[in-house]
């Protein structure tokens, strides 16, 4: 026998007992997020490298290790790894800052990042999220952080915990930058090595790690007082004052985090995040922030935007089960013609229906029925000749007879 074929590392099948999962954040996400005006794009799964490279940043580890990338007619293609960079391409490409601001766009789809697999780490994943361009006013972020958490309500997920940082503006970043990375000096050759490569590069990152050795330098004095500074601007200050007075008079619950800086390189002003105490070591369902230079930097007019990501296998990994729908009909009979018949007339009439197609014996087929749907229709010799059905309430064991053309409406017993 051949050998069998398996699924890639860090992919997974969605199987059809999961898919209901799916359609219900699919849907919910649709329904929320169309409340507060947004539309839904769909951008490719490919673009070109330099995307990433210049929309993500270079120092990121997304762009350093974990994009799939190959050549295609000279062309270097990279599978995406988020899609805030692909929302802004499109943005940019089609004109869109000609539309009367704000333009509020939301995705849902597939991710790819070469990470090491792990419980809510995949190499494939889905995220679903939102991208708001044009208002600078700290209301857009408030109005996406308060939809995320609305967005995650609707899913009954009420145990959660928003994140909230402000990053500044590059200016006043600048300076806490050095600030951080002269504190740090004296331990430099105690951090970890991602730190040290970070360190020139990236060193608000720092404050990211993961790493015990290097969490405890974060802990010193002299470094905890840098952190906690009030390093940015009277603008960025400002901005973060009044957000937090939008999600105050929202009732949106948040920690303010110093130590939230987020992966990605696009981020000014607001960071946030959302938690769940329920998911272990990979906890983050949602990550987000304001993003006001990154439609300038890929060559559109400078435009303010904010938005978030939401990993989609994490959030359902926090859902009860649903239990697979049953179909409402299952046609027990040794008559296939009729049966085809009848299975045509109820599924033009919007049920769901099927019937058995290998000629099996009827007690079989009523067997079968119990297990997967919610009525069987008993198509007899006799119910044949006087055109009628049975109808077995597969639940409550109660069966009666109807006309065909009654049967339907004989469904509530
Ligand atoms: P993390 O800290 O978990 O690596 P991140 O900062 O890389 O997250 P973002 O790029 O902000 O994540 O993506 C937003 C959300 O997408 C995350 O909060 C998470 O729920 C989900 N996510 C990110 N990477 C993965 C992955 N490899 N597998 C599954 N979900 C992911
Ligand atoms: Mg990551």
């Amino acid at each position: 026998m051949a050998n069998i074929l398996k699924v890639l590392k860090g992919t997974k099948d969605i199987l059809p007992q999961e898919i209901e999962m799916w359609h219900f954040i699919e849907q919910k996400a649709d329904e929320v997020f169309s409340k507060y005006g947004f539309k839904e794009i769909r951008t490719p799964i490919i673009e070109v490298t330099e995307l990433f490279s210049r929309g993500v940043g270079d120092t990121t580890d997304i762009v350093n290790k974990e994009m799939y990338t190959f050549e295609k007619s000279d062309r270097s293609i990279t599978l995406r790894p988020e899609n805030t960079a692909g929302v802004v391409r499109s943005y940019i490409e089609n004109g869109m800052s000609r539309l009367s601001a704000p333009v509020k766009l939301w995705y849902k789809g597939p991710m790819f990042r070469y990470e090491r697999p792990q419980a809510g780490r995949q190499r494939q994943f889905h995220q679903v999220g939102v991208e708001m361009f044009g208002i600078k006013q700290a209301t857009a972020d408030a109005e996406v952080i308060l939809m995320a958490v609305n967005y995650l309500k609707a899913l009954g997920l009420n145990d959660l915990e928003v994140e909230l940082n402000s990053l500044g503006c590059p200016t006043c970043r600048d300076e806490f930058k050095n600030r951080l990375k002269e504190v740090l000096k004296p331990y430099f050759e105690e951090l970890c090595e991602d730190c040290q490569n970070r360190y020139e590069k990236n060193p608000l990152r720092l404050l990211d790690c993961k790493v015990d050795s290097c969490k405890k330098i974060f802990e010193k004095p002299e470094v905890q007082e840098v952190i906690n500074s009030d390093f940015i601007c009277d603008e960025c200050a400002e901005h973060y004052t009044e957000l937090k007075l939008y999600l105050d008079r929202m009732q949106v619950k948040y920690n303010e985090n110093k130590l939230l800086v987020r992966g990605l390189d696009y981020y000014n002003r607001t960071v946030f995040e959302i938690k769940s105490n329920n998911l272990g070591s990979q906890n983050a369902v949602c990550g987000g922030g304001r993003y006001d230079a990154l439609v300038g930097q890929l060559g559109g007019e400078p435009t303010p935007a904010v938005g978030f990501a939401m990993g989609m296998e994490r959030l359902i990994s926090l859902l009860p089960e649903k239990e697979s729908k049953k179909l409402d009909g299952y046609i027990v009979s040794n008559f296939p013609t009729d049966a085809f018949i009848l299975a045509e007339e109820l599924r033009k009439d919007g049920l769901n229906v099927e019937f058995d197609l290998s000629n099996k014996k009827f007690t079989k087929q009523l067997e079968k029925a119990a297990k997967v749907a919610k009525y069987a229709f008993i198509l007899g010799e006799e119910e044949i000749l006087k055109h009628q059905v049975s109808i077995k309430n597969l639940e409550t064991g109660q069966q009666i007879k109807a006309d065909r053309g009654f049967a339907l409406k004989m469904l509530d017993f």
